[in-house]
């Protein structure tokens, strides 16, 4: 893409925006009704023309939520006709029927969204979600919901509209919540999805508050308000200009997820929220708590879905831990191991050497170190190609192993040098096993050696230093042999 290329909805967002700022300015009549519904109408239009020219996949979910906002922008309009024109103030009034159902649905779509892009199992982002819901579930029943079941003023129908928003709002912040804690394209798009959500359920919580405190909002107060709705609409309408829309119900890989800073901090926010209420409460009304029986189910709830959270999380830290130890394991194995011919490699020989000495010394049992080294190898190579070479070094390794004693150690020491130590054995029994390898080697090849005995004081360095030169001396005498290393 290039960086000239064409993006409406950054035009979009910015002009939009301008256009919210704009809304502050307008007088208290139909001129403010028109200019809002229109930068409203603006959102689904422009929800409406980006997805004809996405042709998205999940185009169907989109323009069902457009739809959503469009019947929203019906009731602002219905509401403002009943008090600009017919003078009356109803509720619940058709308006609140709009709202509401455009409420439901749009959570109906947004639940849709949130299943395909987490298809997953996925308990703790679940449980995530189910933490900050809970929190706001607790402050909306202490502060909206339960005032509604109490208020004498108002009827059945009343009651039961009033009711609804916040139950709406708390559902829709769930799923808000759900997306955020989950995983899956963090586009644009989704992030204009979400702070248009997070604009309107902030200036939702902000009038539902402002009515149950009785808060007299001042003008600026209240435009503040709209702002937030207005905004909602912009961002879902720039969204869905955006390309990224495309991507938005795509199913997310849920992985290991990194514990953020801002995520824990979030949680732990949420969970503060229980006894900060209880502390509030009993500080406002002298060790009086109005809401015990809220507070203690917001506190139950927390603790339980802490602990699940935490019960995860450390499953998940002890199946790693597992993972890690049975690598670690392979890892040790494959270090210590040739890659060509599998046999232990130098590493592990020159581990193996100094612990060998030690055990002689501690059972006063003889010690024989062999080097082997095949005998032209260079000119096989040469002759055959240097993969027949690599093939006759694994068959010869494989051929000699199976002569061996149990607890012998044959290691590939270099290139076509291999070291044989051979313990309780002295030079006659080393030689014998050695005579029984010769034979043994692939192709009719040949290779010579040189042995030497612990003299039970020397170095595992001068041990290996005297069995080199018998080797060398094994070469010298014409190959295909063994030699024995001076004392
Ligand atoms: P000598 O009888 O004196 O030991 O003669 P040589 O040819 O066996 O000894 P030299 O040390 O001159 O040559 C060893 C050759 O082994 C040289 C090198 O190309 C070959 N070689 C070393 N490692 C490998 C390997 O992993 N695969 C193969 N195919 N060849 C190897
Ligand atoms: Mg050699
Ligand atoms: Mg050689």
């Amino acid at each position: 893409m290039g960086q000239r290329e064409w993006m409406p909805w950054r035009w979009y967002l910015a002009t939009m925006t301008l256009a919210v700022l704009g809304y502050f300015r307008t007088p208290d009549t139909w001129v403010q009704t028109i200019y809002y519904d229109s930068i409203a109408l603006s959102g689904v239009i422009a929800m409406w023309i980006g997805l004809r020219r996405a042709g998205v996949a999940a185009v169907r979910l989109w323009r069902f939520f457009a739809a959503c906002q469009l019947l929203t922008v019906f009731g602002d309009f219905s509401y403002a006709w009943y008090e600009r024109y017919l003078h009356v103030s109803l509720y619940p009034a058709p308006a609140d029927a709009m709202y509401l159902v455009a409420g439901v649905l749009e959570i109906l779509v947004l639940a849709r969204v949130v299943l395909h892009r987490l298809p997953d199992r996925d308990p703790a982002g679940v449980i995530e979600a189910a933490i900050l819901a809970a929190a706001f579930a607790l402050i909306a029943w202490v502060y909206l919901m339960k005032p509604v079941t109490e208020a004498a003023e108002l009827g059945v129908a009343g009651k039961l509209v009033t009711f609804s928003y916040p139950v709406v709002d708390l559902l829709l912040l769930a799923l808000l919540a759900r997306m955020v804690v989950g995983g899956g394209a963090r586009n644009i798009a989704f992030r204009l999805l979400g702070v248009g959500m997070a604009s309107y359920l902030a200036a939702d919580y902000a009038w539902a508050f402002t009515d149950h405190f009785q808060f007299d909002a001042g003008t600026f107060t209240s435009h503040l308000m709209d702002a937030g709705y207005l905004l909602a609409f912009v961002m879902y309408g720039a969204a869905g200009l955006h390309p990224d829309i495309r991507e938005l119900a795509k199913p997310a890989l849920i992985g290991g997820r990194s514990f953020s800073a801002w995520r824990f901090g979030l949680l732990t926010g949420a969970t503060m929220i229980s006894p900060l209420l209880l502390a509030w409460q009993a500080w406002r009304n002298h060790d009086h708590v109005v809401d015990a029986q809220a507070i203690a189910i917001g506190c139950v709830a927390m603790f339980l879905l802490v602990v699940a959270r935490m019960a995860i999380l450390v499953r998940q830290v002890e199946r790693q831990s597992q993972i890690l130890e049975s690598q670690t394991e392979e890892l040790t194995e494959l270090v210590q191991r040739d890659a060509l011919t599998g046999l232990a490699n130098r590493r592990a020989w020159e581990l193996a050497l100094p612990l060998a000495l030690d055990h002689a010394r501690s059972d006063g049992t003889p010690l024989a170190l062999a080097i082997l080294d095949l005998d032209h190898f260079k000119r096989y190579n040469d002759r055959h190609g240097h993969q027949a070479g690599d093939r006759l070094l694994k068959e010869a390794a494989t051929a000699w192993t199976g002569a061996m004693r149990g607890g012998d150690l044959l290691a590939r020491y270099g290139g076509e040098e291999f070291g044989l130590l051979i313990p309780a054995s002295d030079s006659e029994q080393a030689a014998a096993l050695l005579d029984r390898l010769r034979p043994l080697t692939p192709f009719g090849q040949t290779f010579s050696a040189g042995i030497a005995v612990w003299d039970g004081q020397e170095s595992s360095m001068a041990l290996f230093a005297r069995a080199d030169a018998a080797l060398y001396a094994a070469k010298h005498q014409g190959r295909n042999r063994v030699a024995f290393a001076a004392a």
